[in-house]
């Protein structure tokens, strides 16, 4: 079958791998529809050294071969969480893998024609829901920011500024706009911010040009933002984010990063400031996203492209030129 392997330098090719082969007692074989990039491959693409595979891991599909499973059956049409715990601990009990001690995982590879993975960590995908939206709801490009928001408890009329505009942005762009908030989308890419306008921001701010500060001061009459969410993974964006927010804000840490200093006094404590994390979503949270996208939550608006699997090298440059929102393989 059909494959990408990242080749490093930015390069990738589409060559033959194995079929893939049911290892595990609850494992299914999963013909694949959709399988979106991620932010989280460009290291292993921009890096000098080869991969022997790639780092797809956002995928819906229909299932081929049901193996042992007693949950699935052959057509069922299903999506992966692509954190994948022990499937026995108490966490994992009430569908919060990210949460499990023991947490497993295979390098799935999911830009491929077909993949196996163990049936505890597939979410059944009902009709009505196509194969792309479907990587959306099941993978990040719903599931971190509609996690986030569960976190924020986002009330309507609350400004909320989201800081970057790459895939996670976009989304969070459009769950908070859908949940009533006033968001106002920073980024130094014109192409992307379009992407947030359309994705339901109500203002848009490139950084390279206009102050952020002096931009949302304007816009909240000197209120500052109620919610800041750093989705660019970037020490400068982070701090930016303390000078953005208001009293008694919040600030959400989505874009993974290093180490960097902060001041307790003036970040945090003169302002009653709380600062948080989120990471992925829960199995559990995948019915509620369901609910929202049947309620009209314009996620979809997030993808911007669809690519034959053969045209993955194209895929990749483009994506990782930031002239794309959230795209799609299919083989
Ligand atoms: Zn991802
Ligand atoms: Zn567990």
């Amino acid at each position: 079958m059909l494959g990408v392997q990242l080749l490093g330098n930015e390069k990738v090719t589409v060559k033959e791998y194995p079929e893939p082969i049911l290892t595990y007692k609850n494992d299914l074989l999963i013909q694949v529809k959709a399988s979106g990039l991620c932010g989280s491959e460009m290291h292993g693409y921009r890096s000098p050294t080869p991969h022997t595979s790639n780092g797809g891991h956002e995928v819906a599909g229909e299932v081929i071969d049901a193996g042992r499973s007693t949950k699935f059956e052959v057509g069922d049409r299903v999506g992966v969480h692509a954190v994948w715990g022990c499937g026995d601990c108490r966490w994992c009990g009430v569908g919060k893998y990210t949460y499990c001690n023991n947490r497993t995982g295979r390098d799935l590879g999911t830009h491929v024609e077909r993949f196996a993975a163990p049936d505890h960590v597939c979410l059944k995908l009902p009709e009505d829901i196509p194969f792309d939206v479907g990587v959306l709801l099941t993978g990040d490009g719903c599931g971190v920011p509609y996690h986030v928001s569960q976190r924020l408890n986002t009330k309507g009329g609350d400004f909320v500024c989201v800081l970057g505009a790459g895939p996670v942005g976009l989304g969070n762009t459009i769950v908070q706009s859908f949940l009533g908030a006033e968001v106002i989308a920073i980024d130094i890419n014109d192409y992307r911010l379009s992407l947030a306008k359309a994705a339901g921001a109500a203002h848009t701010i490139n950084s390279k040009d206009t102050d952020p500060l002096a931009a949302i001061t304007e816009i909240t009459h000197g209120m500052l933002v109620d919610k800041c969410i750093e989705a660019a993974g970037r020490p400068e964006t982070l701090k930016l984010a303390f000078t953005l927010v208001g009293v008694a804000g919040i600030i959400m840490c989505v874009g993974e990063q290093g180490d960097l200093p902060i001041s307790p006094s003036r970040d945090l404590i003169r302002k009653d400031i709380t600062l948080m994390g989120s990471w992925f979503y829960h199995y559990s949270e995948y019915p509620a996203m369901l609910d929202l996208y049947r309620r009209g939550l314009p996620i979809g608006r997030m993808i911007t492209d669809h690519f034959p699997l053969v045209e993955a090298q194209t895929a990749f440059s483009k994506f990782a030129n930031g002239q794309a929102g959230k795209v799609m393989l299919e083989p």
